[in-house]
């Protein structure tokens, strides 16, 4: 929530604009928890093209605890936020003045101005408790220069978030070709024969490279073993237990699309 608040982050306040000048939101989460026999259990919940809630993960929670569904968009969900008891704002409380002047760059641009350029920022976390309880979100204001009505992976299970007994994963970048490829579940299968630092880089080069597309991903595994990748300009992590925070810039993958 304070990375969706914090306006340099393409999610929540700060989000980037549509084509319209408008904000159009998406975020999910998904959680892995044990039965009481140890059974596996995964619930989920994603708010699609959302532009009147500061938090969308949040809603995004109470879509998973408190609906029988995973995804709901746009008026329904503002609707839904409201009983659930989250707060709506005006949509212009969302747009800072950077990101207006961004977006009045954009319209001066020549040429195709609907092709989608590579420009992330996108909020994402995975988390593991001391029961083993796995849990993955993320949280974006999407690409630059998206039609309204755009839906990317952020608010995709199994895209942009994921989360099995193997482990979690959240993703950011070119959301088209990680809903193309399923990026984050395939990610987290992956950990069944590999670290989750092999299937951070591998499902980077492996899936996103041929769609000469950029992207990150963040993994956790059952072991609590951290993996991350990227083939972007940048990308930075923060990793923290009981004892300890850190905060680093993370080297782009080489030899893929950057
Ligand atoms: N993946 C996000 C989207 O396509 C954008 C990003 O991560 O920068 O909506």
């Amino acid at each position: 929530m304070e990375l969706e608040d914090n306006a340099l982050f393409n999610a929540g306040t700060g989000s980037v604009l549509t084509t319209a000048g408008t904000v159009e939101m998406d975020a999910s989460i998904m959680v892995m928890k044990r039965g009481p026999a140890g059974e596996v259990r995964v619930s989920a919940g994603a708010a699609a093209a959302v532009s009147r809630v500061k938090n969308p993960v949040t809603l995004a929670r109470a879509i998973m605890e408190k609906t029988p569904h995973v995804m709901l968009a746009a008026s329904g969900a503002h609707r839904f936020a409201r009983r659930a008891g989250i707060a709506l704002c005006r949509s212009e409380e969302l747009i800072t003045a950077g990101a207006r002047q961004r977006w009045r760059a954009r319209q001066l641009q020549p040429g195709d101005r609907n092709s989608i350029p590579a420009m992330h920022g996108t909020v994402g976390a995975v988390a593991i408790d001391s029961s083993g309880n796995i849990a993955a979100g993320t949280s974006t204001g999407g690409v630059p220069g998206k039609i309204p009505g755009r839906i990317g992976d952020s608010a995709i299970i199994g895209a942009g978030t994921f989360v099995s007994a193997r482990g979690g994963a959240s993703a950011t970048g070119s959301g088209e070709a990680i809903i193309l490829v399923a990026l984050c579940r395939e990610a987290v299968a992956a950990l069944s024969e590999q670290s989750p630092s092999t299937a951070a880089r591998h499902t980077i080069a492996t899936l996103l490279g041929p769609h000469q597309a950029e992207g990150g991903i963040v993994i956790v595994d059952h072991k609590a073993r951290i993996g991350f990748a990227h083939n972007a300009a940048a990308m930075q992590v923060a990793t923290f237990d009981s004892t300890d925070l850190r905060h680093f810039w993370v080297a782009p993958l080489a030899g893929t699309h950057s």
